[in-house]
């Protein structure tokens, strides 16, 4: 798929999450919030669900949580609008309660489609409903952040929801600690794909030094 194409297929599933009422969220969000970032990003973060200031403006991570969210980033030398940016529910729950497994079921199609419509790198799990929704059968969030997980040919990173650092000091150092693993995770990555390039053009390289010694065997 062309990258033309891409945005417009992204831009098509968040206009179903607009227009969505799969769930009783949908009577009473003020709008849906669909996710936000380029189709070509090579990182992909999920969170919870929309709070207060996303049901307003329907945009993910733009309140408190969202602006930790970006400096943890930036800490790292990653840009936010880099990355694709979205949530596990669509729609702001009410007072901020936890996802309920219906809402949650309600919404997967959607969460699916944004993962094989980016086909990330990695996905960033922020706290632990996007831990169980994406790896249901992972240890908890307190064991498994900061780790790096490969799936089915993708590769996590749980970590703890921005919103807990908030409220919550010593968890903004550990937040802090494995977003540098994060970092180091996508070097890592980025190495390894070099490695393979240069591995590919090498074996070009050779296939075409034995064709022309092969072209002048026959010219003999
Ligand atoms: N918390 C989330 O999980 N998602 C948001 O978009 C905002 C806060």
């Amino acid at each position: 798929m062309t990258e033309a194409a891409g945005a417009a297929a992204l831009e098509a599933l968040h206009e179903q999450i607009r227009a969505c009422v799969a769930c009783p969220l949908s009577r009473t969000r003020i709008q849906a919030v669909p996710g936000d970032g380029p189709v070509t990003a090579r990182i992909m973060a999920v969170g919870e669900a929309p709070g207060e200031t996303e049901d307003r403006t329907g945009r993910p991570f733009v309140g408190s949580a969202g602006q930790l969210l970006t400096k943890l980033l930036e800490g790292v030398g990653l840009e936010r609008a880099d990355l694709y940016i979205c949530n596990v529910l669509k729609c702001r729950p009410p007072g901020n309660r936890d996802p309920l497994p219906e809402e949650v079921e309600a919404c997967a199609r959607f969460l699916d489609a944004q993962v094989e419509l980016i086909k990330p790198d990695v996905i960033l799990l922020l706290g632990r409903h996007a831990l169980q929704r994406i790896l249901p059968g992972a240890p908890s969030i307190s064991r498994a952040h900061g780790t790096r997980i490969r799936d089915r040919g993708r590769l996590y990173v749980p970590l703890y929801h921005p919103a807990a650092a908030l409220y919550n000091g010593s968890m903004l150092g550990t937040l802090q600690e494995d977003m540098r693993r994060v970092r180091q995770y996508l070097d890592d990555a980025e190495a390894e794909r070099a490695r393979v390039a240069a591995a590919t053009a090498m074996s070009d390289a050779e296939a075409e030094a034995v064709a022309a010694a092969h072209e002048q065997m026959t010219l003999f």
